[in-house]
C-alpha cells in the first residue's frame, strides 16, 4: 500500500510507533525514525532493514525546532522527498489539576503538541512543493472526552485535534492530507503502568471488552497515509473498542 514511499514516524522506536514503522515498511515503505530512546531506535532500525527498507534514525527530541529541521534535511537529502509524517511522540505526566506542576505541564504540552508543530511545519513546505503529503497525528480519546488526572495530557491531545483540522484546512488545496487517530486504551509501555484496578474499572466501559493492541492503531496509520484514503482529511478517527460514542 506505500511502495516506494517515504514515511518519518516519531516515538518511532517503541510502542505504537514501532509498530506503525514495521507495518509501513512491510508495505514498502523506506522509513526515517525520530526518538529519544538509542537503544530501541537501534533494535527497530535494524528490524526495518531486515524487511528489506531503509531506514534512517536520529535521536531527536521533537520539542527542539533546529533539531528537527536539520533532521528532516538529512531525510530530505538521503530520500530526496517525504511522502507521509505521522507525529506519533507522546508522554505522559499524570497527576490531578491542584496538584500539577508547571513543569509536569510543559513537558506533556512540549511532546505532544509543539513536537507535531515543530515536525509538520518542517515538513509541510516540502510537501506543498510536491502536491502530495499525507500527515497522521496520534491524538487519544482523551482529548475528546477529557480525564480526571490528566489536564495537561487532554489539552495536549485536543490541541492536537484541533491542529490537526488547521493543517487540514490549509494544505488541502496543495493536495496534503492531515487526519488524526483517537486511540483508547492500547497495550504498550504506556499503559503498562496502570494498575489492574484501574485497568478493571476502564474494562467496564469498553464495549468490545478488551484493550487495543498497537497492531489496531497502526492498521488505520496504513490506511490514512494509503491512497485508499484519498478523499479523506480533517478528520478525527477513533479506536477505542467503542469506548467513546
Ligand atoms: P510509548 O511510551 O510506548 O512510546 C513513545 C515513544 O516516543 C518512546 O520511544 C519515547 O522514548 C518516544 N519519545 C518520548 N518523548 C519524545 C520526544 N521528546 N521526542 C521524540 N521521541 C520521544 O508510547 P505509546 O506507543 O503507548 O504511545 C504512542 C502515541 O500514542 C502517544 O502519542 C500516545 O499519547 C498515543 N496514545 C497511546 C495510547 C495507549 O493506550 N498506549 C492511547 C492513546 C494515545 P522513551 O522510550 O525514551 O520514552
Amino acid at each position: 500500500m506505500l511502495q516506494n514511499k517515504v514515511s518519518v514516524i516519531t516515538g518511532g522506536a517503541r510502542g505504537i510507533g514501532r509498530e506503525i514503522a514495521l507495518l509501513f515498511a512491510s508495505n514498502g515503505s523506506d522509513i526515517a525514525l525520530l526518538d529519544v530512546n538509542a537503544e530501541a531506535l537501534e533494535i527497530t532500525r535494524k528490524e526495518i532493514e531486515s524487511l528489506g527498507r531503509s531506514c534512517l534514525v536520529a535521536v531527536v527530541d521533537v520539542t527542539k525546532g533546529l533539531e528537527v529541521d536539520s533532521f528532516i534535511q538529512k531525510i530530505l537529502d538521503k530520500f530526496k522527498k517525504i511522502d507521509i509524517l505521522v507525529n506519533n511522540a507522546g508522554i505522559t505526566r499524570d497527576g490531578l489539576l491542584v496538584r500539577m506542576s508547571e513543569a509536569d505541564w510543559d513537558a506533556v504540552l512540549g511532546v505532544n503538541l509543539k513536537g507535531a508543530f515543530n515536525c509538520t511545519r518542517a515538513v509541510s513546505k516540502i510537501m506543498m512543493k510536491q502536491r502530495d503529503g499525507r500527515i497522521v497525528n496520534m491524538a487519544s480519546i482523551i482529548g475528546i472526552m477529557g480525564n480526571a488526572g490528566q489536564a495537561n495530557y487532554a489539552a495536549s491531545k485536543g490541541g492536537l485535534i484541533a491542529f490537526t483540522k488547521t493543517v487540514a484546512k490549509e494544505l488541502a488545496s496543495r493536495n496534503v492530507r492531515a487526519n488524526a487517530i483517537a486511540p483508547g486504551f492500547i497495550q504498550t509501555d504506556m499503559t503498562a503502568k496502570l494498575t489492574e484496578v484501574v485497568k478493571s474499572e476502564m474494562l467496564k466501559h469498553i464495549p468490545l471488552g478488551k484493550l487495543g493492541l498497537p497492531a489496531d492503531v497502526a492498521n488505520l496509520a496504513l490506511f490514512l497515509a494509503s491512497d485508499d484514503s484519498a478523499y479523506i482529511t480533517g478528520q478525527v478517527v477513533q479506536v477505542d473498542g467503542g469506548m467513546v460514542m
